[in-house]
Formats: C-alpha cells, structure tokens, sequence
C-alpha cells in the first residue's frame, strides 16, 4: 500500500542564514560562510490515503498574511523581527484546499514555530491536530518570544494531540500511523523537543521528510545541523545522525530539508 505524497510551495522569504546553519561548524567555515540573509520557502505537503483520506504536514500560509505587514496577525513586535517585508506568498492554504476540494482529516505539524503554524488559522478546528512528544509543554526561548502570535495562529481551543511513542528509554521513535507501513512518523527531538520527520515509502524509493532537524540543501549535503533556531543543539545532531541513518538504510530518492527544495539522492 502506497499513499500519494505531493509538496505544495506556499511562500518564499529570507531568513538569517546563522539560524538556519551552525556556521562554527567546521565545513561552514571551510566554506566561508557568513551570516547573511538566506532564500528559503515555507512548504506544505499532502498525504493521500486510499482508505484513510487526506492528511496535510504544516499549515502553509494563511490568507491574513497576503494582506501586508500592518495586517499580519501576529504581534506588532514579532512582525518587526521577522522581516515579513520578504515575504512572498504563492498559495494559501484555504484557497488551496478548495480549489482542489480537499476535506482533510487531520494535520501533521513538524513543530510548531510560527512559519509552520501560519496557516493554521484557516483550518477546520474538529480535526486533529498532531504534534510531537512534549511539544506543547516545553517552552523554548524562541516560542516564548513568539508564543502569543503562536498560540493566536492555533486558536482557542483547537483540537491538539501531543503524538506519544512511549518511555523515551524504550528507544522507539517511529509510529507507522495507518498500520499498514505506508506513512511513518518519526520523533526527532533537539531542534523543538517535539520536532517530527516523516517517511513516506514509494514505489521509486520513498520520501524523507526533515522538518527544521536540517532546514538548507546545504545543511543535509555536508552533513551541518541548524544554527540558532534550534533548542538543543546535541540532540538535534543526534537525530540529524538518525535520519541520516534511515536515508542510506531505506535508498531514500527524495529528502525534503525544512526550507529549501527537496534533494534527489543519486542511485
Ligand atoms: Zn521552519
């Protein structure tokens, strides 16, 4: 059983290349690279099931951002830092749902920083929400600046599910989801203690879904993990090591980094 696994382009934006890349790394430095700001783009993706419906991974954009930087609906001090003036949006997420006359049956958030909640808003509130172990009750110095605007974007009352994969010291941290081995979901704690990654099997060798664990091409290519916007910095290499692993275990052809377009794995 396969599902049908489609990326959507909802925004492009620029963002400082020292959260998105750890440049004491030696191989940034080896590369010479600056803080600066770097191209990324906000994606969504779809997952279609022949029995089970349609899921999305991330929220995509809402139609409150098209609408100018005096109007976005997060705080005026958010706003003011996250250099929304770069940001350009190609699809939101309600028009793209009915245009297509998708009725989702849950969503997927990787994590949830505000350039995965954005679309959120515009979502059906009686569907699951899903996000990963401790997600919600960990409060990081990044979503305590932006936990407001967050919680704003998610809504009063939304139907919230913390993903549970046991005892941490059990070691599981993939949950086949359907039960029928088509859609996987990974705990990858460090970049947010809850971060999730998804692998999504396919007849020519199956999608990898990072999530902010690695947000750059550049970053998954020379092995780097992400700068200031993760957490914890040690975990996340860890689990940065662990998707790596199921890379090169599964012959994974696509790998989607958070932010930049995904990587076809050479045969
Ligand atoms: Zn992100």
């Amino acid at each position: 059983m396969y599902v049908d696994f489609q990326t959507i382009k909802a925004a492009d934006w620029e963002v400082p290349l020292a959260g998105l890349l750890d440049l004491e790394d030696p191989k940034s430095k080896l590369a010479n690279l600056k803080d600066r700001l770097e191209p990324i783009s906000i994606y969504f993706y779809l997952i279609k099931h022949p029995k089970h419906g349609t899921y999305m991974i991330d929220s995509g954009v809402g139609e409150s951002f098209t609408k100018g930087k005096d109007q976005v609906p997060v705080s005026s001090l958010v706003a003011s830092q996250m250099n929304f003036d770069k940001l350009k949006i190609y699809e939101t997420t309600k028009s793209f749902l009915e245009k297509n006359k998708i009725q989702l049956k849950g969503i997927f958030f990787t994590h949830l920083h505000l350039d995965h909640v954005m679309g959120a808003s515009e979502l059906d509130r009686n569907i699951p929400f899903y996000v990963g172990p401790s997600e919600m009750d960990h409060s990081q110095f990044i979503n305590v600046f932006v936990q407001g605007s967050t919680n704003r974007l998610l809504g009063e009352n939304p139907n919230l599910l913390q993903l549970d994969f046991g005892d941490v010291n059990s070691g599981s941290f993939v949950f086949d989801f359907f039960g029928d081995q088509s859609f996987f979901i990974l705990s990858v704690p460090g970049h947010t203690q809850g971060s999730l990654a998804f692998f999504i099997p396919s007849k020519d060798g199956g999608h990898l879904v990072l999530g902010d664990t690695c947000h750059t091409r550049f970053g998954w290519l020379e092995n780097i993990i992400p700068g200031t916007f993760t957490t914890d910095p040690k975990l996340n290499r860890k689990s940065l090591d662990t998707l790596r692993g199921i890379a090169t275990y599964q012959k994974t052809k696509y790998i989607y980094p958070g932010h930049q377009e995904r990587i076809i794995s050479k045969e």
